[in-house]
């Protein structure tokens, strides 16, 4: 018998990438292809039907084993899976949850890509088991989504959290949609390029010229990051008026969710988040209606470029019959044997070795598991886990960098440094996303 799996895809205006992924959230596979530019419905249907004939062949997994098929689209989706518009590529009007049920004969959702995203990062990320929670994706524009009371929240054409285009500023500058003053035309990357364009044209001075090119057709988020670590005063001061326009949204809605959580990712806070989530916490924490109640937390994405293809998987999960959903854990098992030596997944490990919040089993390479650097903790703590255990076998000491200790702070992962016993417990039992390290 096969394995059973899902399939998640997420259409993106440049690329299409999809995931074969288990039961539990475990991508077993994944497949990217670019998005046919300018091209007609028929030729992005194409591209995605190789995507899944590629994910099955890589796999070697039988159409019969997927037990459903969820696809992000970056548009507006309606309740039953129709594209209603997409206006970076032309799905618009496609009828596709339909038929992509026609076509593989299994259970199919098809929804906005920033909603998957934020599903996504429900189940694996983030927003880990929140029922309220509001996520903002800065990247060219500003996406949004919000689960309320544990439901995606999608209004009655599907056009709902448009966050993006919330009107923090009436006298703003104007935004593509036409309106003035919406999020996304103060806080979207256009906006801090319109913004850093605008400063240099009349003259201001800025390390960016250097990084970026002169003509700053297009600044990349890693170019802003490293004007923003050398200080750059009219970068700093940009990004930090973005992060403030942010705050302000999540004060309003705040007001309208009171949510456990805001969330957010995309390019932008992916690379300059250290800049911008602590003023969005600032704002936050400044409003008197709230000051009696506690501020929601401000949260960084954990997911990635995953987040649009495992929501999909998240959306289509929900409408499995839930003994199909049975599955080893997302965690491999680790025993002890007798003699304090390691199993795992029945294999006896020889030396020491860590585990990603993934769950992918890594040898150290280069990591001396008795000193860890911050470089080392990158590479274990890749994938966003919660809490980080260092697992000692007696005799055998893990110590960490000063800078190893601040960037676990900074990410907000929790370390626990354990004797193996106590370590293998609670990894076993832990409901939060995590990695540990072996010091065998
Ligand atoms: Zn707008």
């Amino acid at each position: 018998m096969f394995k059973k799996y899902f399939i998640g895809i997420d259409i993106g205006g440049t690329k299409i990438y999809g995931g074969l992924v288990s039961p539990s959230g475990k991508i077993a596979r994944t497949v990217k292809v670019s998005t046919p530019s300018n091209a007609r419905a028929g030729a992005i249907l194409a591209a995605l039907y190789q995507v899944i004939k590629d994910l099955l062949k890589e796999g070697n997994v039988p159409l019969k084993s997927i037990i459903g098929l969820g696809v992000a689209v970056p548009g507006v989706v309606d309740g039953n899976g129709r594209v209603v518009v997409t206006p970076n590529i032309s799905l618009s009007g496609v009828d596709l949850k339909n038929i992509l049920i026609k076509r593989y004969k299994t259970v199919v959702a098809v929804g906005n890509d920033v909603n998957f995203g934020l599903m996504g990062e429900r189940w694996l990320g983030a927003a880990h088991k929140a029922n309220n929670v509001v996520g903002i994706f800065p990247g060219t524009g500003v996406g949004g989504g919000v689960i309320a009371g544990g439901r995606m929240i999608d209004g009655a054409q599907g056009a709902a959290a448009e966050l993006g285009h919330m009107i923090v500023d009436p006298n703003g500058p104007r935004c593509t949609c036409g309106n003035t003053g919406c999020l996304e035309a103060l806080a979207g990357r256009w906006a801090i390029e319109r913004d850093i364009r605008a400063a240099v044209k009349k003259g201001e001075k800025s390390l960016i010229v250097d990084i970026a090119g002169k003509e700053l057709r297009q600044i990349k988020s890693g170019a802003l990051k490293r004007a923003l670590q050398a200080k750059d005063p009219l970068v700093t001061r940009v990004i930090r008026k973005s992060a403030e326009a942010l705050g302000s949204a999540c004060v309003s809605l705040n007001h309208i969710f009171n949510p456990e959580a805001f969330i957010f990712g995309g390019g932008v806070v992916e690379s300059c988040g250290e800049h911008i989530l602590p003023v969005i916490e600032k704002v936050l924490k400044q409003d008197p209606f709230f000051a009696r109640l506690n501020s929601p937390r401000v949260l960084q994405a954990k997911l990635g470029d995953d987040a649009g293809m495992l929501g999909g998987v998240a959306a289509v999960r929900q409408e499995c019959d839930p003994k199909d959903l049975k599955d080893s854990s997302y965690y491999p098992k680790i025993a002890l044997t007798a003699s304090q030596k390691v199993r795992v997944k029945g294999k006896l490990m020889p030396g020491a070795f860590f585990i990603r919040a993934d769950g992918k089993v890594k040898e150290p390479g280069d990591i001396t598991p008795s000193y860890l650097t911050e470089s080392d903790l990158e590479v274990i703590c890749r994938k966003g886990p919660e809490i980080f255990i260092i697992a000692c076998a007696a005799g055998k000491k893990t110590s960490l960098a000063v800078k190893a200790a601040k960037f676990l702070k900074k990410k907000k992962i929790i370390p626990r440094a354990l004797p193996l016993g106590e370590a293998v417990k609670l990894y076993s039992s832990s409901d939060d996303r995590r990695a540990i390290l072996f010091n065998l």
